[in-house]
């Protein structure tokens, strides 16, 4: 391990990082929160203005535990994977009740909150709070797999490792800690990119092991791929969700068997949002959104 690569990695982030509203000086804890959960599957430039109207409308999580399941659900609108904004809905519930409207400070608080993993409890005790505690995600581990171990990709995600790989070269001071976390990730998001590094200007290529060594190609286990959205079930999900958001009232079964031609298909899926608590209602009684 090479603990020195944290320092040009901070020089550089200091003068490169992208000015984006959740490192704005003053951003709260519960809008790093907000935006860490909205990244986790959607791009930035969508999840802009999406984070920008749930914070102008519930600016604190006691706004949010006050308000229904179903408006979280309906704001969260097209960002996918609606679970996301009922658990979000469900931590702002136990934030406000359990932690005096406070989102929690440390690792361990955090990930007894609904819906949130080991990456998010990390990312927000460093860069909401500056807690000293390493953060992965899928752009450190490629920078980290590169850099420091010489393959050309990260394969499967090892928590622990990964975790431990992170922490060799976390400085000790934690603002500088911070800096590494963020600064490790967005070489990641934008000079380590996955299919064309960018070497000319990054800051460790005189550090890598993968350039080093010549780019050897990687030949371990592959990471696991994203399923194809086109015909999924998510893709029915997804339409199903839309009526139920824009719908005035219940939906009727018969409006839903219009959303998709392949009954098996559609029915697994409608079973699944009931499952997920994502909708109510039954075949009598019509759906719609939880709480609605
Ligand atoms: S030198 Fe190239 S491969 Fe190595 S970390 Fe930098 S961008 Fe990635």
């Amino acid at each position: 391990m090479a603990p020195s690569l944290s320092i040009p990695v901070v020089a550089w982030y200091r003068e490169h990082a992208r000015s984006l509203p959740w490192r704005a000086e003053g951003f709260t804890p519960w809008g790093v929160l907000v935006s860490e959960i909205m990244l986790q599957q959607t791009p930035v430039a969508r999840v802009i203005p999406r984070l920008e109207q749930w914070l102008a409308r519930w600016p604190n999580p006691d706004a949010l535990a006050s308000d229904s399941p179903a408006e979280a659900v309906r704001a969260w609108d097209r960002l996918g994977y609606p679970r996301r904004a009922l658990n979000l809905h469900a931590a702002a519930v136990v934030i406000s009740v359990q932690h005096g409207g406070e989102v929690p400070h440390e690792v361990d608080a955090l990930l007894a909150l609904p819906g949130i993993g080991d990456y998010t409890a990390r990312a927000v005790a460093s860069f909401a709070y500056g807690v000293r505690a390493p953060v992965v995600d899928v752009n450190t581990r490629r920078v980290i797999a590169r850099a420091v171990h010489g393959h050309g990709a990260a394969g499967p995600a090892r928590t622990r490792a990964d975790l431990a790989d992170m922490e060799a070269l976390l400085p000790e001071d934690a603002a500088d800690a911070r800096l590494m976390n963020a600064g490790l990730m967005e070489l990641g998001q934008v000079v380590c990119i996955a299919r064309a590094p960018r070497c000319d200007v990054c800051p460790l290529a005189a550090l890598c092991a993968w350039r080093a060594a010549g780019y050897p190609e990687y030949d371990g286990p592959p990471a696991p791929r994203q399923a194809r959205f086109e015909g999924s079930d998510r893709q029915v999900r997804g339409l199903i969700m839309r009526e139920l958001r824009h719908a005035p009232s219940r939906v009727p079964a018969e409006v839903v068997e219009t959303l998709w031609p392949d009954a098996v298909q559609r029915e697994r899926a409608l079973a699944g949002l009931l499952a997920d608590g994502l909708a109510t209602g039954s075949r009598e009684a019509g759906y719609g959104l939880p709480g609605s």
